[in-house]
């Protein structure tokens, strides 16, 4: 039997149904915030995943599905490709490419699968769905305030109370700037020369190539040693301090609680300033729903213009987990109102005019066969939990008046073609 690649799932119904629940609700909250959707390819040349993540993280130098390109035009011959294991570069790299500053666009938001080749467990699969968004412009755009940090926090407060996540937390940082981060890297440095001997072999080499990393471990053993570093917080620059006062102070406006955790760096290089998760309790050790930050430095580190810019990504499939502890997907799905049973030869088409008027009535009609016996559509009305049978036999048509049955109480009525929208629709 051939079964999905490792780290792969099929999404089924009627799980699909709190997937789309979800992304409705996400797209109506960018709406209201005034993002648009960009799609980008989900894959793109390896080197922009090398520049604009770096090629010292784990997703870079680890994760990532990359393969030469065989084309036959010689333009494709040897060029690396990789399936994007994120997508704020592929969204940066259109926004330099389209030059979308010229059209004053500058808020976007992209839903779409990701790659890494992880371990997979619960909560962390080789494909999986990011919900980003970024806000991304020149700085006479507005695009360096804190109140864009804000901006997006808040919004990220009422995705996730609209969806219907409760208890999360936001864990909110500032990494500062370049130059902060290099002061931070040497006293990192000189603080891990006398332990880094007992740490994991990945911190060992995180020491020695970009200290900031070792925060990313996992390894519990590490743990102690990793608490007792120095944090950023204490190299921030007076710039880089007034701009995570001012996130702080909005947030307190408008009342979004947060947990300051000054050991937040987040795994991605172009990082600057404000860096934040919101994670969930439910979701065990994988209990990161969401990340983000700032990214002031990264379009110029692709070749574009000076722009900064602020985003997130939101992990779909852990959303969709944390939710289905509330919500069932059976309670999201929409059933069939009725289901309309062909009694007898010629009947199909009968069934099919019925129907057709009936969705035009916003309705959710499913039908069977005039092949079936009425037992077998009332047992599969039953399956798909209709709310009504409709009995299209030669007498009805004759009739033009149908057997409407609703099938919790049992009870039939006899309705004229011209009343039967109505008659589903008010429930009765
Ligand atoms: P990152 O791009 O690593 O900051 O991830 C952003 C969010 O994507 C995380 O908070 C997770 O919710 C989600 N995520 C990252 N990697 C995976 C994965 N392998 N499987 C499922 N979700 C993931």
């Amino acid at each position: 039997m051939i079964k999905s690649p490792r780290g792969t799932r099929d999404l089924l119904p009627p799980d699909t149904a709190l997937w789309n629940f979800v992304e409705a609700a996400v797209r109506d909250v960018f709406r209201a915030y005034n993002f648009h959707e960009i799609r980008t390819p989900i894959f793109e040349s390896t080197e922009l995943f090398a520049r604009g993540v770096g090629e010292e993280t784990d997703i870079v130098s680890k994760e990532m599905f990359t393969w030469e390109d065989r084309g036959r035009a010689a333009s494709d011959k040897g060029q690396s490709l990789t399936l994007r294991p994120e997508n704020t570069a592929g969204i940066v790299r259109a926004y330099i490419e389209h030059k979308l500053w010229e059209r004053g666009l500058n808020k976007f938001f992209s839903i779409g699968p990701m790659f890494r080749r992880e371990r997979p467990q619960k909560g962390r699969y080789r494909q999986f769905y990011q919900i980003d968004a970024e806000v991304i412009g020149p700085a006479s755009s507005g695009s360096e305030s804190p109140a864009r940090d804000a901006e997006i926090l808040e919004m990220l407060a009422t995705l996730l109370d609209r969806v219907g996540i409760a208890n999360w937390t936001l864990e909110l940082n500032s990494v500062g700037c370049p130059a902060d981060r290099a002061r931070f890297n040497d006293a990192l440095r000189r603080a891990l020369a006398p332990v880094v001997g007992k740490m994991c072999a990945d911190c060992q080499r995180r020491a020695v190539t970009n200290p900031l990393r070792v925060f990313d471990c996992k390894v519990p053993e590490d743990q102690p040693i990793i608490a007792k570093l120095p944090t950023i917080s204490q190299f921030l620059d007076e710039a880089c301090r007034a701009h995570y006062e001012g996130v702080k102070q909005i947030l307190n406006a408008v009342q979004i609680p947060y947990q300051e955790n000054p050991r937040l760096v987040r795994g991605l290089d172009y990082y600057t300033r404000t860096a934040f998760e919101f994670t969930h309790g439910s979701l065990g050790a994988q209990n990161a729903i969401l990340g983000g930050g700032r990214y002031d430095g990264l379009s110029e580190a692709l070749g574009g213009p000076a722009a900064p810019g602020i985003g997130f990504a939101i992990g779909e499939d852990r959303l969709v987990l944390s939710l289905m502890e509330t919500e069932s997907a059976e309670s999201v799905i929409r059933k069939p109102d009725v289901y309309i049973a062909p009694l007898g030869a010629g009947m199909n088409r009968e069934a099919a005019r019925l129907a057709r008027e009936l969705r035009r009535h916003d309705l959710v009609v499913d039908l069977g066969d005039e092949s079936f016996r009425l037992k077998k559509s009332f047992e599969a009305a039953d399956r798909m939990r209709a709310r009504y049978i409709l009995i299209v036999g030669e007498n009805e048509v004759a009739a033009d008046a149908f057997a409407l049955k609703h099938l919790a109480s049992g009870e039939q009525v006899t309705v004229p073609r011209g009343d039967l929208a109505q008659r589903i629709l008010r429930n009765e």
